[in-house]
């Protein structure tokens, strides 16, 4: 069964000072995306707005009340972090996408579904917008899978940047994994291996940090050897993704340089994980993306890892894998053996 795609042209009145990355066109090209695969006989859906009470279950009431008033004006939250007048109405669409996304897959009537929002959600901490973000979407998201039953989620962030406020909203909860590659150091600066989770979620944190201009190579390292095997120990009952594009070789944030293939090639390998632990179910959320070009074939690429048969992930041969991904991994192995079987 094809993915379902849960997407809104409304999503590019949320608007951004001039000159901003996270800017609306971005979501004309996520339209794009939807268009085409809904002519490939992908169902697509307009999103619901999130209820007070699924976003209550991460952000405080205080917080909550606070964006509330921006409604209907535009205000500079953080230094990167802008609101236009419609932006607080179209930020709960974002955070309601990620729910329905989670709805339709553990409601079985799709397996897996890509809610294509904007703007993003997982630098989005309990009390504070930050980084572009506003509502913490994937943390929404997984909130209400565990509100609906699912025992544990697991969460793989595979955007250039660190999911702070993902990390921090499930550091201290065994019954959801968060786990992120990212360039390190780098913005927000959280994401470092030593980073694992504290109290009963010690073990459920986990951060593969890659050091600016990793390949495709690397990050089939650091899937293969850390993140494909810990989902899979896990054992969850629903995997979710912050699929953020950013570490695109193309992307004019970051410095990493992977080609539209390799976010295939990730999304077909925790297909694959999700297939033998959770009967493939499978919901991703968007993040960033900041080359309208590299956004296009990436999300294009991924969708299709969902269309098409389980199989092989296809890593494409034409990067060497430099030292990145090796350091890396086995950074990582050291500081989770604790808690992980990997070798
Ligand atoms: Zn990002």
């Amino acid at each position: 069964m094809p993915p379902i795609l849960i997407s809104s042209d409304r999503f590019a009145e949320h608007q951004t000072p001039p000159g901003h990355p996270e800017r609306p066109e971005r979501a004309a090209v996520m339209d794009a995306v939807a268009a085409r695969w809904r002519a490939a006989g992908c169902e697509v859906v307009a999103p619901r707005e999130a209820t007070r009470e699924q976003l209550a279950r991460v952000h405080d009431a205080s917080y909550l009340h606070r964006l509330s008033e921006t409604a209907g004006q535009a205000v500079a939250l953080d230094p990167d972090t802008y609101t236009s007048p419609e932006s607080y109405e179209i930020a709960l669409l974002a955070a309601g996408a990620a729910v329905d996304a989670v709805e339709r897959v553990l409601g079985a009537t799709h397996t897996t579904a890509v809610a294509l929002v904007r703007p993003p959600g997982h630098h989005a901490e309990r009390n504070r917008a930050m980084g572009f973000c506003l509502f913490n979407n994937v943390a929404v998201a997984a909130a209400h899978a565990r509100a609906m039953g699912a025992g544990r989620v697991a969460i793989v962030d595979f955007d250039v940047h660190h999911g702070n406020g993902t990390q921090h909203t499930f550091e201290k909860d065994s019954s959801v994994l968060y786990v992120s590659t990212h360039q390190y150091p780098y913005y927000p600066g959280t994401g470092g291996v030593d980073e694992v989770g504290a109290g009963d979620g010690a073990g459920f944190t986990v951060n593969v940090p890659l050091e600016s201009g990793a390949v495709d190579a690397d990050y089939r390292i650091a899937f293969d050897e850390i993140v494909l095997p810990v989902v899979r120990q896990f054992r969850p009952a629903l995997i979710l993704v912050s699929a953020g594009f950013d570490a695109h070789e193309r992307d004019p944030l970051a410095t990493m340089r992977l080609t539209a293939d390799a976010f295939g090639a990730m999304t077909m390998g925790l297909r694959g994980v999700a297939e033998e632990t959770c009967g493939g179910r499978m919901a991703l959320v968007t993040e960033g993306g900041y080359d309208l070009q590299a956004l296009a074939a990436s999300l294009d690429q991924t969708i299709e890892a969902l269309v098409v048969p389980p199989a092989e992930p296809f890593w494409p041969e034409t990067s060497v894998a430099s030292r990145r991904g090796r350091t890396a991994a086995d950074r990582v192995k050291q500081a989770i053996a604790p808690f992980w079987k990997v070798q």
